[in-house]
């Protein structure tokens, strides 16, 4: 969902949850402080990305600002803005392979061995680090032991645990946060006022700051507002499930039906089987009215359907060959109100049979 690296963020306010960071880091960078190679680890949709490009900008920047972020005027603000600085790399997989290839990091140790172009530091990003292989990591450990010149490697990783050993021990780890609620909500507030749809996102997003600000996005306010509409015409009655999963099928991306179904399944779960907590915010209804619709229902139908949703996110994603039949058999469910779901469904507690094999 994230562009691999936000190009256009390095002149824009730092985001108030990583402030603390950020004037660490200015500090370090004001005492000559700096470590040679950063791991910028935490939860997916935080912002880590933004954040190494904004520390790359930083340190690039002729003239940077009192609050250490790039002027965004010089010449290598430009350059690094038209993607063009020479001492600037970024080393992430090729389309479509999961790992980072040691033609890459070669080259990437060839570049920095050299003295920097425009006679500042020499940055490089690499983009997630867990997608270096044993191979690549000697061949940038190397370059990390012997460094020429003024070097910053900016290691990002959603899964820190999951990156070779020998690479992390050598990088300053910074955890990047995800910021509380209040926070978020706070931050979001300025620019999306409509406070039920800010809610819709907040939920869908499960707290990740920039996901949320992706839900907000008005082309997709509109995809999510289709999806409300459709989920409540099928637990209304109103329409027939058939079509809505066949319309779904070939018009909506899986990722996100496979997030709205699961996201709602645990609506359901909080309003069924707590009977309180705050009104549903997916669909346009009060809680009372949900309860109501679920009244047939009993909890281990609610969380079994809840488990199938689950499942069946993960085929959605993957790319199941019976998507339209994947997606009937969580629409008819809410069409009965998930009332016998578990009886109606003796193969649905886990991976659909037909699409497992
Ligand atoms: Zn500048």
């Amino acid at each position: 969902m994230d562009p691999t690296v936000d190009t256009a963020a390095e002149t824009t306010p730092v985001f108030p949850w990583q402030m603390p960071l950020w004037t660490r880091l200015g500090e370090a960078r004001r005492r000559d402080r700096l470590a040679h190679a950063y791991l910028l680890a935490g939860p997916p949709g935080v912002g880590k990305r933004v954040l190494a490009w904004r520390i790359a900008a930083s340190v690039l920047c002729r003239s940077p600002l009192a609050d250490d972020r790039a002027c965004g005027q010089c010449p290598d603000c430009r350059l690094l803005e038209a993607g063009t600085h020479p001492d600037c790399a970024v080393v992430e997989p090729e389309s479509g392979k999961a790992q980072i290839s040691i033609e890459a990091v070669r080259e990437l140790g060839a570049d920095l061995t050299q003295t920097a172009h425009q006679g500042g530091m020499r940055v490089a990003l690499i983009v997630p680090a867990e997608a270096m292989t044993p191979q690549s990591a000697n061949s940038l450990l190397k370059t990390l032991e012997e460094p020429h010149g003024r070097v910053l490697l900016i290691l990002i990783s959603d899964r820190p645990l999951a990156v070779l050993p020998t690479l992390r021990s050598r990088c300053q780890r910074l955890d990047c946060p995800a910021p509380s609620q209040d926070v978020l909500r706070g931050w979001l507030r300025q620019e999306y006022p409509d406070e039920r749809r800010l809610l819709r996102a907040l939920t869908l997003a499960g707290g990740a700051p920039l996901h949320t600000r992706s839900y907000l996005d008005d082309a997709e306010v509109q995809r999510l507002d289709r999806l409300a509409q459709d989920s409540l015409l099928v637990m209304t009655g109103t329409a027939d499930p058939l079509a809505v999963a066949a319309r779904w099928a070939t018009g909506e991306s899986p990722d996100l039906l496979g997030l709205w179904m699961v996201r709602l399944a645990e609506e359901m779960a909080r309003l069924r089987i707590l009977g309180h907590g705050p009104p549903p915010v997916l669909l346009d209804l009060d809680t009372r009215t949900l309860q109501r619709m679920l009244a047939r229902a009993d909890n281990e139908d609610v969380l079994a359907y809840g488990a199938f949703a689950r499942q069946a996110r993960l085929w959605l994603v993957q790319g199941a060959a019976q998507r339209q039949g994947l997606l009937e058999s969580l629409l008819i469910p809410l069409a009965a109100g998930l009332h016998a779901f578990r009886a109606q469904n003796p193969g649905r507690t886990g991976l659909p049979r037909e699409t497992t094999s």
